[in-house]
C-alpha cells in the first residue's frame, strides 16, 4: 500500500464557523461570576450593576426655578409693565413661604416654588425701579408654568433608575447619587490570566530595537491585551510569555486556572501550529479549535482548564484585537451580568469603493472624514496595526460583498467598544 499518497492527500479542513454561532456558544458557556462587591458610587465607573437601584425619592423633590428671576401668579399679570411688590427672597437652598396675593417672589434657580406661584419670569425681562426700592416692572407675561421644573419630573418615587445588568457611566453614577445612594451593588470584576506564546516574540526593553535577532519581533498582543482587559474593569495577571517546556506549561496552566475565572493567550491557535499551550490545555481539560468566518481573524480556541475558562486568540495583531472586541469582550460582560452585549453596528456611506468581496465577513478598518462619510485604510492586511491606530472603527461587511462609493455600510465605532 502506498502511505505517502494518503499522507500527502489535502488535509480536511475543518468547516467554518459563523461568527455569530461562535458568539452564542461562547456566551452560552457564560457563567455569571458568583459573589458581588459592594462598591462606593465613586469607584463604580465601569462596573456592572448586580441590583435594580429604586428610587426612594422623587427628582426634583419639589417644583423649583429654572431661571434666576421672580416668582409669579400669572393671573394677576393683566398688562406688560405691571409693577408689583417683591414680598420675599428666595435663594437655592432655602424653602420660601407663600406668595402673598399681588406681589412677586425674588426666586433663584433651583429654589422652590412659593405656595400660589404658577410661573417664573426671568430677570432678563423684568426690570427693578431705582426710585421704588422693593417694586418690579414685569416686561413680559409668563404662560402657566413657565421656567418651572416640576416635582418628580427627573425621577418618580419608586422607579427603577438603572436596572441589574447595566453597565455604569459616569452619567448613571450622577443618577444614582441623585436619589442618594453612596454604594451600589456590582458584580465581581473577571479575574484574567493573560500568557503570550511565540518564540519569535520579544519584550520591549529587553532588546534594544538595532540589536534584534532575525526573525525576533516584539510583543505587541500583550499591551493592547492588558489595556483592553483593564478598560472592561478586568484584574488581570500578565503572566508574561510562558517557558517552551510542557511541565512549566501545565503548572502555570494549573495555577491560573485556580486563581482565575478566564485564562486568555494570543497566538498559537492556527491549525497545524505547534504549540505548547494546546496540547498543555487539553490535558488538563478541553479545548475546541474553530475556524471563524471572520476576517482579520479565524483562528480562535475555547476550552476550559479546571473551573476557568480558556480562550487562544490569534497572533496576527488586528485580528487578535478584533476577535477581542467581538468575542472576548461581550463574553467578559456576560460573566458580570451583562444582558445586552451586543455591537451595534450604524449605517454610514462608504467613501470607498472594495472589490476584492471575501467569502469571510470582513471587519475593513476605516476613519470618518469631514463629510460624514468613510475612508478605507489602503492596507487591510491582518498584521497591519496602523490601521487600528488610524482608524475610528471598521466596517462589518458581509461575505461576498462588495462596496461602491456611496453605498450605505453598517460601521462600528472603535469608541462604542472602548468605552
Ligand atoms: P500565530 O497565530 O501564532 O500563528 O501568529 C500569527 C502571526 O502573529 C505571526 O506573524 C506572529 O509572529 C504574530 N504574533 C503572534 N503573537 C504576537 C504578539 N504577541 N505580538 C505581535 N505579533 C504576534
Ligand atoms: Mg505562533
Amino acid at each position: 500500500m502506498n502511505t505517502s499518497v494518503a499522507s500527502s492527500a489535502p488535509a480536511v479542513r475543518p468547516p467554518l464557523k459563523a461568527l455569530d454561532e461562535a458568539l452564542a456558544e461562547l456566551l452560552a458557556c457564560a457563567t455569571l461570576l458568583a459573589g458581588q462587591d459592594t462598591v462606593s458610587t465613586f469607584e463604580a465607573d465601569g462596573r456592572v450593576l448586580a441590583q435594580d437601584v429604586v428610587s426612594a425619592l422623587q427628582v426634583p423633590p419639589e417644583d423649583n426655578s429654572a431661571m434666576d428671576g421672580y416668582a409669579v401668579r400669572s393671573t394677576e399679570l393683566a398688562d406688560e409693565g405691571v409693577v408689583l411688590k417683591v414680598s420675599q427672597r428666595i435663594p437655592a437652598g432655602s424653602a420660601g413661604s407663600a406668595l402673598e396675593p399681588g406681589t412677586v417672589a425674588r426666586i433663584f434657580t433651583g429654589a422652590p416654588i412659593p405656595a400660589g406661584a404658577d410661573a417664573v419670569v426671568m430677570q432678563e425681562d423684568c426690570q427693578p425701579l431705582p426710585d421704588r426700592e422693593g417694586f418690579v416692572r414685569i416686561q413680559q407675561l409668563p404662560r402657566p408654568g413657565q421656567w418651572i421644573r416640576r416635582a418628580g419630573e427627573d425621577v418618580m418615587r419608586g422607579a427603577t433608575v438603572l436596572s441589574k445588568g447595566e453597565r455604569l457611566t459616569p452619567a448613571a453614577l450622577g443618577l444614582a447619587a441623585s436619589i442618594g445612594m453612596n454604594v451600589l451593588q456590582v458584580a465581581r470584576r473577571p479575574r484574567v490570566a493573560l500568557f503570550s506564546t511565540g518564540d519569535e516574540l520579544v519584550m520591549p526593553g529587553e532588546v534594544a530595537p538595532e540589536q534584534m535577532r532575525p526573525g525576533a519581533i516584539y510583543n505587541s498582543n500583550r499591551f493592547f491585551l492588558r489595556a483592553l482587559l483593564l478598560r472592561l474593569g478586568c484584574e488581570v495577571t500578565d503572566l508574561g510569555i510562558v517557558p517552551d517546556q510542557r511541565e512549566t506549561t501545565l503548572d502555570a496552566l494549573r495555577s491560573a486556572s485556580e486563581a482565575h475565572n478566564l485564562i486568555l493567550t494570543s497566538g498559537g491557535v492556527s491549525v497545524g501550529e505547534e504549540d505548547h499551550i494546546k496540547p498543555a490545555v487539553q490535558q488538563l481539560g478541553s479545548l475546541d479549535l474553530w475556524q471563524i468566518a471572520m476576517k482579520p481573524g479565524k483562528p480562535f480556541a475555547y476550552g476550559r482548564v479546571g473551573s476557568a475558562h480558556f480562550m487562544g486568540l490569534p497572533g496576527n495583531p488586528v485580528s487578535s484585537y478584533l476577535t477581542f472586541l467581538l468575542l472576548v469582550q461581550p463574553f467578559l460582560l456576560r460573566l458580570q451580568g451583562v444582558a445586552d452585549v451586543a455591537t451595534k453596528p450604524i449605517a454610514v456611506p462608504a467613501h470607498f469603493t472594495w472589490s476584492r468581496a471575501d467569502k469571510r465577513r470582513e471587519f475593513l478598518r476605516v476613519r470618518r472624514n469631514a463629510a460624514g462619510g468613510l475612508e478605507l485604510f489602503a492596507n487591510q492586511s491582518s498584521g497591519v496595526l496602523t490601521s487600528a491606530v488610524w482608524g475610528d472603527g471598521v466596517v462589518d461587511n458581509p461575505a461576498g460583498q462588495t462596496i461602491t462609493h456611496g453605498d450605505t455600510v453598517r460601521f462600528i465605532a472603535f469608541s462604542e467598544w472602548l468605552a
